[in-house]
């Protein structure tokens, strides 16, 4: 089942407690493709400017991914410098410079229109809305926001969520959305907005869904050697949709197991700078650690 995803393609440069990288990969859509690559086939839409390494378009396609919805726009592509400051779940967001990406105009191309799943990452809501409707009959469409978008486009951010399927939210967004402090009380508004399936990250304390008959909750997988946490919100998706289109399935079933499978994938991602632990992860490593983590679940 096409899988197609449309956001941000970054150079981050990214400070921990016990490093700094500067201008590595990144970007909401490369951190969703190519960890729901390692599921299904997935199609990208984003922009990117004439300073993009073709070594990096090539790391995408070896991924397996479809690039031809990637447009090479004049300027520099989209920029952004963050820092974490000894905890992992607290982020500064240090510099966005948005170059190609303030006049974005996505475009899907005829091919990828028939998408069936449909991921519109972390982008300003007008972005999402305008590839929304260019593709014909999504089965399942789940979309990213940020505190950004909440605070300055929240009109714009209702009117896409009254036609998705779901939203990803970490807990402070959901609190910001709805100016509930109770976490189910904020799902519970968010799914008043719209969607029938709200999936609340909470970082390392795990992630849960709520929606119709559905409430699932699973905690994160313990890693012990966290190296950057950029990314895992999106790899997280990435796991999840990958699974659903793979399974062409959107039931609550499918929706439980995505969730483990969408936790797995963002453990991984946490392990290393940009999408150094993404890119070499096999499908076998996904299911040993799901394995692992549905022991960690059981009684
Ligand atoms: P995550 O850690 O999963 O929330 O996503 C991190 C990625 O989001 C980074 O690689 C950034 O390049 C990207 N990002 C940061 N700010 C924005 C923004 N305003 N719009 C879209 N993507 C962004």
């Amino acid at each position: 089942m096409p899988l197609l995803v449309v956001g941000t393609l970054a150079y981050d440069t990214i400070e921990t407690v016990y490093a700094r990288r500067a201008e590595v990969l990144g970007g909401s859509a490369t951190y969703f493709a190519i960890g729901a690559s390692r599921f299904a086939p997935v199609s990208l839409v984003g922009v990117v400017g004439e300073d993009f390494k073709p070594g990096d378009l090539e790391l995408l396609k070896r991924c397996g991914v479809d690039t031809r919805g990637v447009e090479v726009a004049k300027g520099r592509t989209f920029r952004w410098a963050g820092r974490y400051e000894g905890d992992w779940n607290k982020r500064v967001t240090l510099e966005t410079q948005l170059n190609v990406l303030a006049d974005f105009d996505p475009k899907v191309p005829d091919a990828q229109r028939a998408a069936r799943y449909l991921f519109l990452a972390n982008a300003s809501p007008e972005v999402q809305l305008k590839a929304l409707l260019q593709v014909e009959a999504p089965a399942f469409t789940m979309i990213d926001t940020m505190n950004l978008w909440i605070e300055h486009a929240r009109d714009a951010l209702y009117a896409v969520l009254r036609k998705v399927d779901a939203i990803v939210l970490n807990d402070e967004e959901a609190r910001m959305l709805t100016g509930e402090k109770n976490l189910i009380k904020a799902a519970a508004a968010v799914l008043g907005m719209g969607p029938r399936y709200v999936v609340l990250k909470k970082g390392e304390h795990g992630a849960f869904i709520m929606g119709g008959d559905l409430h699932f909750a699973i905690p994160a997988y313990p890693v012990e050697n966290v190296v950057d946490p950029t990314g895992a919100g999106d790899s997280f998706a990435g796991g999840f949709m990958g699974y659903l289109a793979a399974q062409k399935r959107h039931d609550p079933q499918a929706l439980r197991k995505a969730m483990l499978y969408g936790t797995i994938t963002a453990s991984f991602c946490v392990q290393a700078f940009s999408v150094e632990a993404l890119t070499p992860l096999t499908r076998t490593q996904i299911d040993e650690r799901y394995d692992e983590l549905l022991q960690i679940v059981t009684v």
